[in-house]
């Protein structure tokens, strides 16, 4: 910027020489078109009434280039012939101007201007000045600049210093931060110090983190609880085969029994494993892409679960009745909308007593298919309602475990159920009953 603004000013000055050594040279020259003869000593008079400075050199030349008058007396050209470009320009009727530098480098401005009389070039003023002054000035200017130049780098070097260490601070914090999570796994906190976008991020991050802490305590949990479930058959197993091998003379009846019983605790490792198994296939991403939805009657699925279970029902002597409304239909993974709905009336006949009843119900409501399962059961306390969808969860194990309860069931129709857009809702009351309702949304025909 100094260099453009030095030559810039440098350009213009010089041109403001050049006029004004032009205008000069043209009122000389006007002058002295107004005089017939000239003698030195007019001309002389003539220019120092111009008040010209001291370095200035004035020449006249008639028409054929030969020097009339010096003001250099010293080393005066009169009588000698100057020939050079303006000159020549001038003495053809142009002004000219030019600069060059004199053998000792200082800086000049030459111009040459016609006389005419009668519009008639009858010779030229020759105007030579020294431009010193303005690379004088162009110097110290250039000088001044360069030192405004420095100081401004130096201001804005440490401005920028200052700003980008306080810019760059919020995010040499979360880096930090990011390093002493990755430090120590999932118990840090990213403090948030800063406001704006950085302190939106670090609190995404920690709500990230709590999500994650959140999913790792359930992955956990669920670890644990499903080789716990694991392990208790397994123990039975080896309780029962253990007490076999030290009876080498056991009774065939007890033998009998003892395998009869071993049987059931295997058929429990079966039915939790086969649950296990669904559910880590609807937890897994590439499995539920794999799952094949097509366009089915809710009420002909609802109604062939009702079906299935119906002996059960009879069996534990509980009422059970189907009403269902034919025509609804909505895109579906048959098996897991199935199981999901088996899992539900397969609960209410388990935890009803003898005598009570079962209601089955689908319609439509609005754009949903609704399934309904209605008990007069044991019912569940409104403190345990949450918890039974989670894994493993059972309000009374021994119960559950009697009827060859999991703990899975309801986890599984949730799971289920979500996969087709749907929900879930239960409402019961202790000693009363409860209410299981499945909605998934219709497609309309
Ligand atoms: P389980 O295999 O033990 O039935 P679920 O996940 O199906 O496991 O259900 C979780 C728990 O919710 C059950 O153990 C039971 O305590 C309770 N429950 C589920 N359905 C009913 C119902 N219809 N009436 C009373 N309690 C129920």
């Amino acid at each position: 910027m100094t260099v453009y603004i030095t030559n810039s000013m440098s350009d213009y000055s010089m041109q403001e020489k050049k006029i004004q050594v032009l205008t000069q040279a043209n009122v000389i020259s006007g002058y002295i078109a107004q005089y017939q003869d000239l003698s030195g000593e007019t001309i002389s008079f003539l220019l120092q009434q111009q008040q010209l400075s001291a370095d200035t050199r004035v020449l006249m030349l008639d028409n054929d280039a030969k020097v009339t008058f010096d003001s250099n007396v010293q080393s005066s050209y009169v009588g000698k012939t100057l020939i050079n470009t303006i000159v020549l320009d001038a003495l053809s009727g142009t002004n000219q101007t030019e600069e060059i530098r004199n053998s000792e480098g200082e800086l000049i401005v030459n111009a040459a201007v016609p006389i005419t009389k009668d519009k008639t070039v009858v010779g030229a003023i020759y105007f030579q000045s020294s431009a010193s002054d303005v690379s004088d000035y162009m110097g110290q200017m250039s000088v001044n600049l360069l030192i405004l130049a420095v100081l401004a780098s130096i201001l804005i070097g440490v401005i920028s210093f200052v700003m980008s260490g306080i810019m760059t601070e919020p995010i040499r914090n979360l880096t930090q931060n990011l390093k002493n999570l990755t430090e120590q796994d999932l118990d840090y906190k990213l403090e948030v110090s800063s406001g704006g976008e950085i302190g939106e991020l670090m609190d995404s991050f920690n709500k990230m983190i709590d999500k994650l802490r959140l999913q790792e305590t359930k992955r956990q949990e669920f670890v644990s609880n499903a080789s716990h479930e694991l392990k208790t058959p397994l123990s039975s197993i080896k309780l029962i085969s253990d007490s076999l091998l030290q009876t080498p003379d056991a009774p065939r009846e007890m033998v009998e029994e003892f395998l009869n019983d071993m049987n059931v605790e295997v058929d429990r490792l079966t039915r939790i494993i086969n649950k296990l198994l669904t559910l880590t296939k609807m937890d897994n991403q590439q499995s539920v892409s794999r799952l094949e939805f097509s366009v089915m009657d809710i009420n002909a699925i609802a109604a062939n679960v009702f079906k299935a279970l119906k002996p059960l029902a009879a069996q534990k002597g509980v009422n059970v009745t189907f009403n269902g409304e034919e025509g609804i239909y909505s895109l579906v993974e048959h098996d897991r909308l199935w199981e999901a709905i088996y899992n539900i009336l397969d609960n209410s006949i388990k935890y009803t007593e003898q005598e009570g009843t079962v209601m089955m119900t689908v319609h439509q409501d609005e754009n949903f298919a609704v399934i309904e399962v209605n008990d007069t059961g044991i019912g569940i306390a409104s403190s345990e309602l949450y918890k039974i969808f989670d894994r493993f969860y059972r309000v009374d194990k021994a119960r559950s475990r009697e009827t060859g309860g999991t703990g899975l069931g309801l986890s599984i129709a949730l799971t289920a159920v979500e996969l087709h857009g749907g929900n879930l809702q239960v409402e019961s009351k202790e000693g009363v009953g409860s209410t299981f309702k499945i909605t998934i949304p219709i497609t309309l025909k």
